[in-house]
C-alpha cells in the first residue's frame, strides 16, 4: 500500500522488504547512476546504505554526492537516536559519534577515535529542531589537549517552521542562506542569495530544523528518514496507521503548515499527547479556571476534562471544544492535540483554551443562557473569548467565526449580515456584562 514501484528515469524497479522498508532506493538526484542498496535491522533502521558494489561500483568516487560511490552504515541506541555514522566512502570519509541529551536534541559530534568535539550545539528551549547555536572545533586529533575555543561560531536563523533560513557568524553577518521546496529540497545560497552547489560551512541543520546527511540529501528525522526528493519516507510510520492510511506519506502531504518532529507522524503522536496532558493539567491549575469550575459545581453541574486527537472529528480548525448533555448538568471539555490550531500551541494558550469552554460550560449549566438561539450562542462566544483576554473588537471577530455553524442564513452573504446585526445589537452589553 502506497509503496512506490518505479522512480522516472532510473532503469531498474524500486524495491521493498516484506516490513515495507525500502531495499532499493532510486538515487534520485541522477536516476541513471542505478539506486542504493538499503539495509534494514530488525527494528526497521536503516543500517546500511550503499551503491551496487558498495565503494568498489562502477560509479566514481570523485564528482558530486549523487554520482559517487557510496557505502555508510548507521548505528543506533536503544531509543532509535543515531549514535554513529561510518562512511566508507561518499562525502565525509570516516567515523562520526553523535551524542544527545534526554530530549534527543544532538549536543555534540565527535569524529574517529578523538576524545574531543568536533562540533557542539546549542539549543532553545522551544523544541529538538530549536537550534540556536553551532560550534565547530576542527582537527581536534590530540587528545590531551582539546580546544576549548571554538574555531568558527554560528548562529542559526530559521523561519516559523524551524527551517534554517539564514546562518550568522559572531559579528551577526550573514554567511550562508537556504532555501526549501515545500517538500524539504534544499539550496545553499552565499549572503547575496547567490546559489552554492555545497555549504562552505558543512551546515546540515535544515528543513524543519531536521538534520540532513550531506552523503544522500536524506533527513535524518529520529524514527525515521526522510527523502525530500520523493517526499516520501523510505521505511512505514512506526504508528501505524495512526498516522492515516498512507504509511509513507509525509505530513499529510502538507510540509509548509506541518511538522513531524521525530517521523512519528505530525502531531498525531504520543509526545503530543503527552504535552497535550500536561498542559491540560497546567491549565487546570489556573486560578481563573479553578473558581469558574468551582462555580460550575456550587451550581450542581459537572465538567470532566480530555486530550484528544481530534484530526478526524469536525472539530479540525478548533483548539478545544465543550459538549453537554442533560441541559448543561453534565459538560465535557476537549483539548486537542493533532491539528493546526493545537501545533505548538503554548501554554498560555491551552489555559486561555481550556477557560474558554468552561466559560460555555458554565453557560450550559446555568440555564440562564439559553443556547438554541443564535443570539444568545453570539452573546456566548463574546463571553468566552472576552474570558481569554481578548479585545471587545477580537471576540467579536471570533465569535463571528464561531457562530457561522449555528447561525445559518439562506446564503453565507445571509448568515453574516445576520450576525453583524446581533453583534451590532448586543455585542458590546455581552462583553461589558461578563464576568469572565
Ligand atoms: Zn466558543
Amino acid at each position: 500500500m502506497n509503496e512506490i514501484t518505479t522512480f522516472d528515469g532510473s532503469s531498474s524497479p524500486v524495491q521493498y522488504d516484506l516490513a515495507g522498508n525500502m531495499t532499493k532506493i532510486p538515487r534520485t538526484e541522477l536516476p541513471s547512476e542505478g539506486d542504493y542498496e538499503a539495509t534494514w535491522d530488525g527494528w526497521n533502521r536503516l543500517v546500511r546504505l550503499r551503491t551496487h558494489g558498495g565503494c568498489a561500483s562502477s560509479s566514481s568516487s570523485s564528482g558530486s554526492p549523487a554520482q559517487k560511490a557510496l557505502d555508510v552504515i548507521y548505528e543506533y541506541d536503544g531509543l532509535t537516536r543515531r549514535t554513529k555514522k561510518h562512511t566508507l566512502c561518499g562525502t565525509n570519509l570516516g567515523i562520526v559519534d553523535y551524542y544527545y541529551n534526554s530530549a534527543w536534541k544532538c549536543i555534540e559530534e565527535r569524529k574517529g577515535t578523538d576524545t574531543c568535539a568536533e562540533r557542539q550545539r546549542v539549543y532553545g528551549i522551544r523544541g529538538r529542531n530549536d537550534l540556536i547555536c553551532r560550534d565547530r572545533y576542527y582537527g581536534t586529533s590530540s587528545s590531551s589537549s582539546c580546544s576549548t575555543t571554538a574555531k568558527e561560531r554560528l548562529y542559526a536563523l530559521s523561519d516559523a517552521m524551524v527551517s534554517t533560513t539564514a546562518i550568522t557568524n559572531t559579528a551577526g553577518a550573514v554567511t550562508e542562506r537556504y532555501s526549501y521546496t515545500a517538500f524539504g529540497e534544499s539550496q545553499v545560497m552565499d549572503a547575496s542569495f547567490t546559489n552554492r552547489s555545497l555549504s562552505l560551512h558543512d551546515w546540515q541543520t535544515r528543513y524543519h530544523g531536521e538534520q540532513r546527511d550531506a552523503e544522500t540529501g536524506y533527513y535524518n528525522y529520529g524514527y525515521r528518514y526522510y527523502l525530500p526528493k520523493l517526499g516520501k519516507w523510505p521505511s512505514r510510520d512506526p504508528l501505524g496507521e495512526k498516522g492515516g492510511a498512507n504509511l509513507y506519506g509525509f505530513v499529510e502531504n502538507n510540509g509548509v503548515n506541518r511538522i513531524d518532529w521525530l517521523g512519528l507522524s505530525p502531531e498525531c503522536n504520543g509526545q503530543s499527547q503527552a504535552k497535550c496532558k500536561k498542559q491540560l493539567e497546567k491549565a487546570l491549575m489556573d486560578t481563573k479556571n479553578k473558581s469558574i469550575i468551582k462555580e460550575i459545581h456550587d451550581e450542581g453541574c459537572s465538567v470532566t476534562f480530555k486530550c484528544s486527537n481530534c484530526c478526524n472529528d469536525e472539530h479540525q480548525d478548533t483548539a478545544g471544544y465543550h459538549t453537554s448533555i442533560n441541559k448543561g448538568k453534565k459538560s465535557s471539555i476537549t483539548l486537542c492535540y493533532c491539528n493546526q490550531a493545537s501545533k505548538s500551541r503554548p501554554q498560555w494558550q491551552a489555559t486561555n483554551t481550556i477557560r474558554h469552554e468552561l466559560v460555555h460550560a458554565i453557560d450550559a449549566c446555568t440555564t440562564k443562557k439559553d443556547t438554541s438561539t443564535c443570539e444568545q450562542s453570539i452573546c456566548q462566544e463574546i463571553r468566552a473569548y472576552k474570558s481569554e483576554g481578548i479585545g471587545i473588537q477580537k471576540s467579536f471577530a471570533g465569535a463571528r467565526r464561531s457562530a457561522r455553524s449555528f447561525c445559518k442564513g439562506a446564503s453565507d452573504a445571509e448568515t453574516d449580515a445576520k450576525i453583524d446585526a446581533i453583534i451590532k445589537k448586543i455585542g458590546k452589553r455581552c462583553y461589558d456584562t461578563s464576568p469572565y
